[in-house]
């Protein structure tokens, strides 16, 4: 490497870093208590969230049209929501019901959780639903979403960095065009919906949802309930739930959460602080969906 070049990558990583502390960088999670790398603030976050929202309902059938079953939805999540970790600031939650047939589940950054009909129909009780709302909760806190894309903006300034140090560019306006393009490009709503996250993610997920469900007291066992029933309706061959591709690893979550069961809340069966609302759920869930027009076939 000759001796300009070597200034000029020395620059780059310089200007790499400035970048990163400019935005943000390495911060610790106030849920996970975990150091992670996130370029955008909560704020920025709920802004990209607020985007990405415009017209999303109608891609998934819009809202389902029965208020019972939605104010319930946004009950049971606002409930949630009071045992978020008091260091993650006001956030815009907002919980939807779907008007949708497939089995699927999930949030936007800055707190905007989905939940589409057709999962809701695969649960049997309240706990169940708080263990589906909680783990997309989780996702929100840990800020799963701006990790992703942190991530990738840092490997894209990465790669123009070392693009310009070897001298591939003619340019180092590549590198001032990412400071530009970086936040812009967050903002197309339909690639954070599609977000598929890794295993540590989903299994984190799951850890914050029970934390949540046990706080508003649901039995923490809701969550291990509703991967099996998710499970169980994707074998024989049947198409396997949405929600299992758009969060997976179901085995190594079942595993995990079957063992926090048993380290953090070995009383769950006969603590007598935690509901399932069995009935509360048929009555303002299932028996209000059951009766509504069935979810339109789609071409
Ligand atoms: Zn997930």
């Amino acid at each position: 490497m000759s001796r300009s070049s070597r200034i000029l990558t020395i620059g780059c990583v310089f200007l790499f870093f400035a970048f990163v502390s400019a935005l943000g960088g390495c911060t610790v999670n106030p849920a996970t208590g975990q150091r992670s790398f996130t370029l955008m603030s909560w704020e920025k976050e709920k802004q990209m969230g607020a985007e990405a929202a415009a017209g999303l309902a109608e891609q998934f059938g819009g809202e389902v049209g029965d208020t019972i079953s939605s104010a319930y939805v946004t009950e049971i999540g606002m409930k949630l929501v009071t045992g978020v970790e008091p260091a993650v600031p006001d956030l815009d939650w907002e919980f939807t019901l779907l008007n949708d047939g497939l089995v699927n589940a999930f949030a936007l950054p800055g707190g905007r959780v989905y939940i589409t009909r057709g999962m809701a129909e695969k649960l049997e009780n309240e706990a169940e639903l708080a263990g589906v709302l909680g783990h997309e909760i989780g996702h929100v806190t840990a800020r799963h979403g701006n990790q992703r894309i942190s991530k990738q903006i840092g490997f894209n300034v990465l790669m123009g960095a070392s693009a310009v140090a070897v001298g591939t560019t003619s340019s180092d306006s590549d590198l001032r065009t990412y400071g530009q393009y970086a936040l812009p490009a967050m903002a197309i709503g339909g690639n954070l919906v599609i977000l598929k996250y890794g295993r540590s993610e989903e299994s984190q997920a799951d850890m914050l949802g029970m934390r949540y469900m046990s706080r508003a007291g649901y039995d923490p066992a809701g969550q291990l309930r509703v991967m099996e029933i998710l499970l169980e309706s994707s074998s024989g061959g049947q198409r396997s739930p949405e929600w299992l591709s758009t969060h997976p690893y179901p085995e190594t979550r079942i595993e995990r959460v079957r063992e926090l069961l048993e380290s953090q809340y070995p009383d769950h069966a006969t603590n007598p602080a935690y509901r399932l609302n069995a009935a509360q759920y048929k009555a303002r869930m299932l028996d209000r969906l059951d009766v509504l027009e069935p979810v339109p076939a789609k071409n």
